[in-house]
């Protein structure tokens, strides 16, 4: 069992289904993100494990206990919402210190609780300010430094960052990172931000109208997604769609124009059936197609090249649609135009394709 532990939840609105018999389970110390598009349930979960709503059947666990039924001052639970949340007439000091004069803690101990907190998201110099007088950041440190200063078991985040312009949201990533390893608290991020889940999750949930499509590491969501939907959710892909090929090591897919794209996945090859795989915009090399040259590699036609300084793009029409090929420097001598052959291993999906 985990930290936390979802069993079978399932929530109905009426006759629409928001979650479907989800189960989960969060490790001790883990940075857990839950990312999908809106409206998937990333939300909703997150309130039910906190005990903001009920579910309509299932269990939650934290650390250990069965909470389903308490409320949400029950559960040792620290929350940070996407608006701060903050009062707006209390000193960032009382902000923080609100939750712990609500359970009659000593006047020391408080102090020195909300100080220990204020100190770790640095705004101890700001204590006596009011929200109004602070930055987005600063705002949502303190709401950060309100959640921690009652030593939670878990800290539960709804998109805690989307209200931050870029380049603050990117220096929040880090400190949030930082503060949760420092104090090695089980985390559970929500976000709709595939790459603010991926660099700061140690395992990333993908959700798809209410169910959980995926539940891995951030490599693993991103290098093999089990299907189109997470292949696409996180990042550019393109896919090929064929026969599978192969004796027992070697896979291809033996697309409709009869071209090969040599494929690799984890056990997954159906060889005989239809089956989709894919490739990132990383992973392709390409060369100048000679008439002279036999090859079986799909071919592509180079429409635009996009130089980016220290990357470049190759948009390629392939089977009429476009791939997209990145270099890591200014990539080959190619100009739009010409012909090229496309080398590259695809990815199958292992939850696509069908049997014929
Ligand atoms: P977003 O990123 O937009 O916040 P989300 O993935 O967090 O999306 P939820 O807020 O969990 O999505 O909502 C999931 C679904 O449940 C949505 O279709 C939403 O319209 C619906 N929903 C949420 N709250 C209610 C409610 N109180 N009554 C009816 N339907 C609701």
């Amino acid at each position: 069992m985990g930290q936390i532990s979802v069993r079978t939840i399932s929530k109905n609105w009426g006759a629409f289904s928001a979650l479907k018999n989800i189960n989960l389970d969060v490790r001790e110390g883990e940075f857990l993100s839950i990312l999908g598009p809106s409206g998937c349930g990333k939300s909703t979960l997150l309130r039910i494990i906190a005990g903001l709503e009920d579910a309509s059947s299932g269990d939650i666990y934290i650390a250990g206990k069965q909470v389903t039924n308490d409320p949400v001052w029950k559960r040792k639970i620290g929350f940070v919402f996407q608006n701060f949340a903050l009062w707006p007439h209390l000193t960032v000091f009382r902000n923080v210190s609100m939750g712990l004069e609500l359970r009659k803690t000593p006047k020391d101990e408080l102090y020195e609780r909300v100080m220990d907190a204020l100190r770790m998201v640095q705004l101890e110099a700001l204590a006596d300010r009011l929200p109004t007088q602070l930055s987005g950041g600063q705002q949502q440190r303190v709401a950060l430094a309100r959640a921690i200063v009652l030593k939670p078991d878990v800290l539960l985040l709804d998109e805690p960052l989307s209200a931050l312009d870029k380049n603050l949201r990117q220096d929040m990533q880090v400190e949030l990172k930082a503060l949760q390893q420092t104090l090695g608290l089980t985390t559970v991020f929500v976000t709709h931000d595939q790459e603010e889940a991926l660099s700061l999750s140690d395992r990333v949930v993908v959700m798809n109208k209410g169910v959980i499509e995926q539940l891995d590491t951030p490599d693993a969501i991103y290098n093999s997604p089990v299907s189109e939907y997470v292949a696409r959710f996180v990042g550019e892909a393109f896919f090929f769609r064929g026969r599978m090929e192969g004796n027992g090591t070697v896979h291809n897919l033996r697309l409709p124009d009869n071209r090969l794209v040599p494929v690799k996945g984890n056990g997954n090859m159906r060889v005989g059936h239809e089956g989709v795989a894919f490739v990132r915009p990383e992973w392709v090399d390409l060369s100048k197609f000679e008439a002279h040259f036999e090859s079986d590699a799909p071919q592509g036609v180079i429409e635009r090249m996009m130089f980016f300084g220290q990357s470049s793009d190759y948009l390629v029409r392939v089977e009429g649609r476009q791939l997209r090929v990145k270099y890591r420097t200014d990539g080959p001598a190619l100009k739009a135009g010409d012909r090229v052959a496309l080398r590259c291993t695809a990815r199958v999906l292992p939850n696509e394709g069908q049997a014929s």
